[in-house]
């Protein structure tokens, strides 16, 4: 995390390589105490106030925007350490966990979860599994692509079968860690480590694994949760199941592992459509006390789509942002924050294609119409706008033109300029249809 956060000042301040590595690199975190996060300068008293002058904020708000935390920040040299250290010994912040020792993170719950027509399906069946586990569907296994909920969903089963049922043994693992423990206890080699291993995973009311694609390859811990899967599943015993793709995608893994995946439920999660990124933007800032208009949740819902943790990033970068200047964010504001995340959409190239689409689009005629000989006004004067539009906003050649809309002559071509010139100059309506049309091909 630390390195995380010292690449993201660098790159977000645009710091030398030459500063970096002599300010920042150098830099440790001590610990945190309370809500004070102490950084360690190793060297001399003039770096100290040198770095705390030029980093503080630019720390400060990397710390916040990366952990979520707002931690006050303080620097300290080597000598001062020690005297902390025999003070208040530096707690380091604890994990989020539940009520037991599931690993639960606290805000993953039903309650916080948008549904959307996205998730609508794996939502209603995560909470049918949550209601009577083991007994809905087994396994249940929620698949989509990063960032979209799934581990949120997977957590949410977790808290409402404790809440229900508080001496329930759940447990939640990533499919890393699952792996980790099947390794650990074959390299300990006798048969008591994997004794803890078996009890562990084979006497839980519900295992929960995360993540489970990255198993593809792992020979030992395929064979392990295979056995797993076995034990739990007969003894009626829930196991749910997150991927990044469905069973059938999963191509090299062993047969008798996928087709166990299918054997319950799959759910998948999607993109959310535009309403339910709102709808998340909302909830989030409303949760986090955030006073922000809608017309800039707009603009982050409009520009970031695919992936809901990005769009809570860029949320809590404005949060970040605000707590720290107090000021009320601005379009302005939250696109310069935002410049990083937000790679606006390329402007299309304006072609002679691009302008007889949209004229053709705008007056509900076809392309087949456009440069057919049809010489009624209705086509005719579509046809004649996309000459004018051409001429005005490419610089291809007349002759060009002319052999796009249908083989048309140099003089045919001049003459339906011409005239959409005139009647811009002198009708307004024309003018503003002109006008209308263009920003429909350039928006910008
Ligand atoms: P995945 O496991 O699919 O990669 P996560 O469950 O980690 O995604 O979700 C990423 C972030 O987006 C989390 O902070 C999660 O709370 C949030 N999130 C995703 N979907 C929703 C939703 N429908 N409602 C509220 N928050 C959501
Ligand atoms: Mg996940």
């Amino acid at each position: 995390k630390w390195n995380e956060i010292l690449n993201t000042v660098k790159t977000e301040h645009e710091i030398s390589d030459v500063s970096f590595d002599t300010w920042m690199r150098p830099l440790e975190v001590f610990g945190i105490v309370d809500n004070k996060l102490y950084i360690l300068v190793p060297s001399e008293q003039m770096a100290l106030s040198y770095i705390s002058k030029k980093y503080y904020l630019p720390l400060k708000v990397a710390i916040a925007e990366i952990t979520g935390i707002e931690y006050e920040i303080e620097f300290i040299l080597p000598e001062q350490a020690k005297k902390l250290h025999t003070t208040k010994a530096p707690k380091t912040p604890s994990a989020p966990v539940g009520s037991d020792n599931s690993n639960l993170n606290p805000n993953y719950t039903f309650e916080t979860f948008v549904v959307g027509n996205n998730n609508r399906f794996a939502q209603s069946a995560a909470l049918a599994v949550a209601e009577s586990p083991g007994e809905a569907y087994n396994p249940l296994y929620i698949y989509g692509g990063p960032g979209l909920g799934k581990t949120h969903l997977m957590h949410s089963i977790g808290h409402f079968i404790l809440e229900q049922k508080p001496d329930t043994k759940v447990i939640y693992v990533t499919s890393e860690e699952f792996t980790n423990e099947v390794i650990e206890s074959i390299r300990n080699g006798n048969a008591s480590s994997m004794t803890k291993f078996r009890d562990k995973y084979r006497k839980v009311d519900v295992l929960m694994i995360d993540d489970i694609q990255f198993i593809i390859g792992k020979e030992s811990t395929q064979e392990e949760f295979f056995h797993t899967f076995n034990a739990l599943q007969t003894q009626g015993k829930q196991i749910i199941l997150t991927s990044d793709k469905p069973p059938k995608e999963m191509e090299t893994l062993e047969e008798r592992i996928r087709s166990r995946f299918e054997w319950g439920l799959m759910a998948d999660i999607g993109v959310p459509d535009y309403e339910t990124r709102m709808a998340i933007l909302r909830k989030k800032a409303e949760s986090d006390n955030f006073n922000i208009n809608d017309e800039i949740l707009n603009y982050i819902a409009n520009n970031i789509k695919s992936n809901v943790r990005e769009l809570e990033g860029a949320l809590n970068k404005l949060l970040a942002y605000n707590n720290l200047v107090h000021t009320e964010i601005t379009m302005d504001i939250a696109q310069k924050e935002l410049q990083n995340i937000i790679t606006p959409d390329k402007p299309k190239e304006i072609t002679p294609q691009l302008i007889i689409e949209v004229v053709s689009e705008h007056f509900q005629i076809s392309l087949d119409q456009m440069i057919s000989k049809n010489r009624s006004s209705d086509i005719a004067k579509p046809r004649q706008i996309a000459m004018y539009l051409c001429k005005n906003m490419t610089d291809i050649p007349l002759d060009t033109i002319g052999s796009l809309l249908g083989g048309r002559d140099h003089s045919t071509i001049i003459h339906g300029i011409k005239k959409i010139s005139e009647e811009y100059e002198t009708n307004e309506t024309t003018k503003s249809l002109i006008e209308t049309i263009k920003k429909k091909i350039n928006p910008n």
